[in-house]
């Protein structure tokens, strides 16, 4: 099997390349570095099935020989990176999807799209199933990320229903893990790297908002399964144990023996989803998949892993 991940330097695409590599497939992955890092990588480049194309995935994207998945898992990612990279963010989703589309169709090869839970927008249906249609405010902050994430859905499905392209989706809630970058701005990385350093944990609004966090490796394990069952509508992939942002600062603070840091309250960003947590029925009837790695050893995993890259 040969098998392309764009955004493969990323933080979750870093574990698909290490996953499939794992599998015995031989590994393609295309990143630009925007905000994936050559390091997430490092440890994958001496392997001689594994090969790194620095390209962006928003101009078209050759590859020599046969393909049989594309994994197109390129874009920024947290709010801090796509509200810097609002454009970037637009056409990787868009033209980057239409050429990672293309690709698969000329290969013939399967295609997985990594959509995302921000499709549903500050959702008015909780939790959260695959057939409810969002509640998503196109021209605010967000809105570059979760309209290009809405037209990479929709192109993805045009190329099944049109070309007959073997098309997957996954919609992606709340991950964590080793290899999430310190200052992507998310919620956890910033709590960890705070309580590491004895800095105040910001808070935004009240933490009365919620979310519910999955370990990357259940995500790449759900992921894998995905792509090889036979099923192109939107399947969710998160973690259904759901918490206050408080309730996860709290639980940091406890499992950072010796932190001096205490809690502060910062504005809460504009269109910040209220509640977030995943109906993951489908996945279960369809995939025998559910997340196994409880929120207490993923912390600790992950807390290991900011240790060792905390300045
Ligand atoms: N958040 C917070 N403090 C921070 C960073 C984020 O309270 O330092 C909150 C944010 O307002 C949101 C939640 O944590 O309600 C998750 O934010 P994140 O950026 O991780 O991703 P989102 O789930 O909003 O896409």
């Amino acid at each position: 099997m040969r098998t392309v991940i764009t955004g493969g330097a990323g933080f979750i695409g870093s574990h698909l390349c290490e996953r499939f590599l794992a599998e015995g497939h031989e590994v393609i992955c295309v990143d630009n570095l925007l905000t994936g890092s050559r390091r997430n990588i490092e440890p994958l480049l001496g392997d001689h099935r594994f090969r790194f194309v620095e390209h962006n995935v928003s101009e078209p994207i050759e590859v020599d020989g046969p393909v049989d998945n594309v994994l197109h898992f390129a874009s920024p990612a947290s709010p801090v990176d796509y509200l810097m990279h609002p454009i970037p963010t637009l056409k990787v989703g868009s033209l980057g999807t239409h050429n990672a589309l293309g690709l698969a169709k000329a290969k013939d090869a399967r295609f997985l799209l990594a959509s995302t839970s921000e499709v549903y927008g500050d959702p008015e249906v909780h939790p959260q199933r695959e057939d409810y249609w969002g509640h998503v405010n196109p021209i605010g902050p967000r809105g570059c990320y979760d309209e290009a994430k809405r037209f990479a859905e929709a192109i993805t499905m045009a190329y099944h229903r049109y070309h007959g392209v073997k098309t997957r989706i996954v919609r992606i809630f709340n991950t964590y893990g080793p290899r999430m970058r310190l200052d992507d701005g998310r919620v956890l990385p910033n709590f960890m790297g705070q309580a590491l350093r004895g800095e105040p944990i910001t808070v935004y609004g009240e933490g009365q908002q919620t979310r519910s966090f999955c370990y990357v490796n259940d995500l790449v394990d759900g992921i894998y399964r995905l792509l090889n069952a036979d099923f192109s509508e939107p399947v969710n992939l998160g973690n259904p144990a759901e918490i206050t942002v408080l309730q996860l600062a709290q639980e940091i603070i406890a499992l950072v023996e010796g932190t001096r840091s205490t809690i502060i309250y910062k504005d809460l960003p504009q269109d910040d989803p209220k509640r977030r947590k995943p109906d993951i029925t489908r996945a279960r009837q369809l995939l025998g998949w559910e997340p196994v790695v409880e929120r207490s050893e993923g912390l600790r995993r992950s807390l290991q892993y900011f240790r060792s890259v905390v300045k």
